[in-house]
């Protein structure tokens, strides 16, 4: 594989700062030396993690890198956008983990948490000696999450937590759940530690799409938790609802950097694969591919760019983060299909990156609000009519 350059056509490495880009070139370095080494064997095995890299990656701060305190790296949202960019030029699942350890369980904890659950789990799940997940959908509410079957009721200073939750990355892994449920005064988020009697996990097996990421269900009958492990500052579906604004921002980033990965790879095949007597890149089609995924990178780089700035400056608004991870996704899924067509029937195999990519993009239009469900929301947002 060449060496990686990054796809700065219009040279952003000059708007970064010197922290922004050493946040940067860091993941850059352990995803090219640490993690793309292990990824075939992995992928080849559905739903395995490299495990090992977990120590690593929390030793780089990348575990709830955007937060401050609690052992957390206090990276603003441009060198952590850059991180989660990197982690998934590496693959969506590396980039997942990342996304659900920092802003699906530490986020909450950091913004709607109690002092004692902040200082019981960040330090740890900042240092990777737990791993957290984030239950909040079910077999049958992914979209539409607010419809949740899963309860919560009220035991004296207790809380008994029933119903069952799937898709839910990390679940087998993690030492505490972060499980959204209805309670009689409306959506509540409780932390559930693995070992609560009535609580089980199971992986889900068969992915063809990020298989290199632990994909679970999880089931609670009759799990008691104390009052103590309720988040206090979650009321209603906004609870959930910016833990998934802070993860789709990490997306978003996150993208851009599969897109890359797709439009090197090709770019470097298409100027050694001969065709017709001369190099593939020198013919008019591929041209005009690669010259839609360097310019549909570059548009993606600057959107993203704009966004971290509105949220460093506390002006951030949701329906800005769903224009980016719509966009943003939508074109890394059209750049890796382009990248793997350009690779031939080599693009169909492992060795090469591409398809792997456009499998796992698959599931990154997918969650996080899927493409449609982001349609809707910018849709909502500048007519005024809601048509969800
Ligand atoms: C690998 C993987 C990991 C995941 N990890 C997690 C996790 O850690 N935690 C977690 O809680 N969840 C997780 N999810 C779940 C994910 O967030 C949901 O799959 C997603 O929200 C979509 O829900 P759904 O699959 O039920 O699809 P549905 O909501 O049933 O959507 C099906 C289709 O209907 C469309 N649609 C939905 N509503 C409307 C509407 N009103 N109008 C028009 N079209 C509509 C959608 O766009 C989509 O095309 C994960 C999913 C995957 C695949």
């Amino acid at each position: 594989m060449p060496p990686f350059t990054g796809a700065d056509f219009l040279r952003l490495d000059e708007v970064f700062s010197d922290e922004e880009r050493l946040a940067r070139d860091t993941v850059r370095e352990f995803v090219t030396k640490e993690f793309l080494p292990r990824i075939q064997e992995h992928v080849r095995r559905d739903g395995s993690f490299p495990m090992e890299l977990v120590a690593p990656m929390a030793e780089l701060g990348l575990f709830g890198a955007n937060l401050e305190g609690h052992g957390c790296a206090g990276m603003n949202n441009v060198a952590y956008g850059l991180v989660m960019q990197e982690l998934e030029r590496g693959d969506s699942g590396l980039r997942s983990f990342a996304s659900v350890q920092g802003s699906l369980v530490m986020y909450p904890i950091h913004a709607m948490g109690s002092d004692a659950q902040k200082e019981r789990w960040l330090p740890e799940l900042a240092a990777g000696r737990a791993i957290g997940c984030f239950g909040l959908t079910e077999p049958d509410f992914g979209s539409h999450a607010s419809g949740m079957r899963t309860r919560a009721e009220r035991k004296g200073s207790s809380w008994v937590l029933n119903g069952t939750k799937r898709w839910i990355t990390n679940g087998t892994l993690a030492d505490v759940a972060v499980v959204w449920a209805r309670t009689e005064d409306g959506i509540r988020g409780f932390l559930v530690e693995k070992d609560r009697p009535g609580f089980e996990t199971a992986d889900m097996k068969g992915k063809f799409s990020l298989r290199a990421s632990v994909t679970s269900e999880l089931f609670l009958q009759d799990v008691e938790v104390p009052d103590e492990n309720r988040l206090p500052g979650a009321e209603g579906m906004k609870g959930p609802l910016s833990c998934l604004t802070q993860a789709r921002y990490g997306i978003a980033w996150g993208a851009i950097g599969a897109a890359v990965a797709c439009y090197e790879e090709a770019l470097e095949y298409s100027r050694e694969r001969e065709v017709q007597g001369g190099p593939l890149a020198g013919k008019q089609l591929t041209q005009e591919k690669l010259v839609f995924m360097i310019t549909e990178i570059t548009k993606a780089q600057l959107l993203a760019l704009r966004v971290a700035q509105i949220k460093d400056a506390g002006a951030l608004h949701h329906s800005m983060v769903s224009m980016i991870k719509r966009n943003n996704v939508d074109i890394a899924c059209q750049i890796a299909r382009m990248a793997r067509d350009l690779l031939g029937a080599n693009g169909i195999v492992d060795d090469y990156q591409a398809m792997r990519h456009m499998v796992n993009l698959e599931t990154v239009r997918t969650y996080e609000g899927t493409h449609d469900v982001h349609t809707l929301i910018l849709g909502e947002h500048i007519t005024g009519h809601r048509a969800i």
